[in-house]
């Protein structure tokens, strides 16, 4: 079986997109972004997917892949159009090239026009393609920058997209009203840009008048993205979100939370303020509480921050582990950072033996 999951950053309204075999667990990602790397490493991680490769459709101008941090973190191989200019890829690609995921592939089309090194990638069986900027729901990429060509996107789109099964799903790299999917016949039918009886010409008077903003991101996306988006660690300046946090060994969870296990509670390297966040009936009650833990329960949490130093890391507690979710939010939005949730709990803590004050044995 397939395992898709289409994954959405709302600063650049990029969608990345993650394809596994569910039988190896092996799996690739579309379109990662720079930002949203630890994201995509949680999830990857909670489904258990082994991450051979990053996939780019383009050189993109909008925002910055994180192809290089996933490369860093899983050994994925960057893949990424031959003509498309990048440096420090593993594989560059041409024309019904074929990438292997498990038992599962995606085969190859150029689709140039948005600029030279566009491709899209079909699924083994045509029941989907990831369009990245030449075909998008409704709409397509933009031809006035980088090698912007709109007669070739027309070809592109006509020739290597529209000539897909009529059924074929199609995910594009960006939607800007929330969209996620679209298909073969109804673009074929409805984009007004590049449907129906449309010719070139009429496409190409479409597109000089489109009259678009100077892409914000360009001038630092395009130089970063020509090196698949290497972080420039060694300048110290460039903020890198795979870097974990180091005053404990913490798991981010795809639910958005830094997560610690007893094990790495009982093992940070800072002075940590365990943060109880039951009610006061339960921290004296059978499952006692952590030794030194200053009890603020939930619902008071919001209006008694300043009892917190903001010096020392905090791991919240609660009873199974979600409330003390809830409690990093709060923080959070208190302008807390070094912040961890107990995984499971008081239940688990007790369960693995770790010791407690109060409570019944
Ligand atoms: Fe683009």
């Amino acid at each position: 079986m397939l395992i898709f999951r289409q994954l959405f950053d709302p600063q650049s309204s990029t969608y990345t997109y993650l394809l596994g075999d569910s039988q190896s667990r092996v799996a690739v990602l579309i379109d990662p972004v720079f930002e949203q790397v630890r994201r995509d490493a949680a999830l990857i991680d909670e489904l258990g997917l082994k991450l051979v490769a990053t996939l780019e459709t383009h050189v993109h101008a909008d925002h910055v892949t994180g192809a290089s941090l996933l490369r860093q973190r899983f050994g994925s191989k960057i893949m990424v159009s031959k003509v498309s200019g990048a440096e420090g890829a593993d594989r560059y690609l041409v024309q019904d090239d074929v990438i292997a995921f498990g038992s599962r592939r995606l085969l190859v089309r150029v689709t140039p026009g948005h600029t030279n090194g566009c491709v899209t990638y079909v699924l083994d069986d045509s029941s989907m393609a990831f369009t990245g900027d030449c075909l998008l729901i409704r709409g397509s990429g933009r031809t006035d920058f980088q090698e912007g060509d709109p007669s070739a996107m027309y070809r592109s789109v006509r020739e290597q997209i529209f000539s897909l099964p009529a059924e074929c799903l199609l995910y594009p790299a960006h939607d800007y009203r929330g969209l996620t999917a679209t298909s073969v016949a109804e673009e074929r039918r409805y984009n007004p840009r590049l449907g129906g009886d449309i010719a070139v010409g009429d496409f190409a008077g479409y597109m000089a008048n489109l009259r678009l903003a100077h892409p914000k991101m360009i001038d630092v996306a395009v130089p970063a993205n020509l090196h698949c988006g290497r972080p420039e660690s060694d300048a110290g300046g460039a903020i890198n979100p795979a870097t974990d946090p180091s005053w404990a060994h913490l798991r981010y969870s795809f639910a958005g939370v830094w997560e610690i296990d007893p094990h790495g509670l009982e093992e940070a390297q800072a002075p940590v303020q365990i943060l109880d966040v039951r009610e006061a009936e339960e921290f004296t009650g059978p499952l006692g509480h952590i030794e030194g833990a200053v009890l603020i329960p939930l619902g008071e949490l919001a209006g008694r921050v300043d009892e917190l130093a903001r010096d020392r890391p905090i791991v919240a507690v609660c009873r199974a582990g979600s409330r003390s979710a809830q409690a990093i939010t709060i923080l959070q939005q208190a302008g807390f950072s070094d912040i961890a949730n107990l995984n499971g709990g008081m239940l688990r803590w007790r369960a693995e033996g770790y010791p407690v004050e109060g409570g019944s044995a």
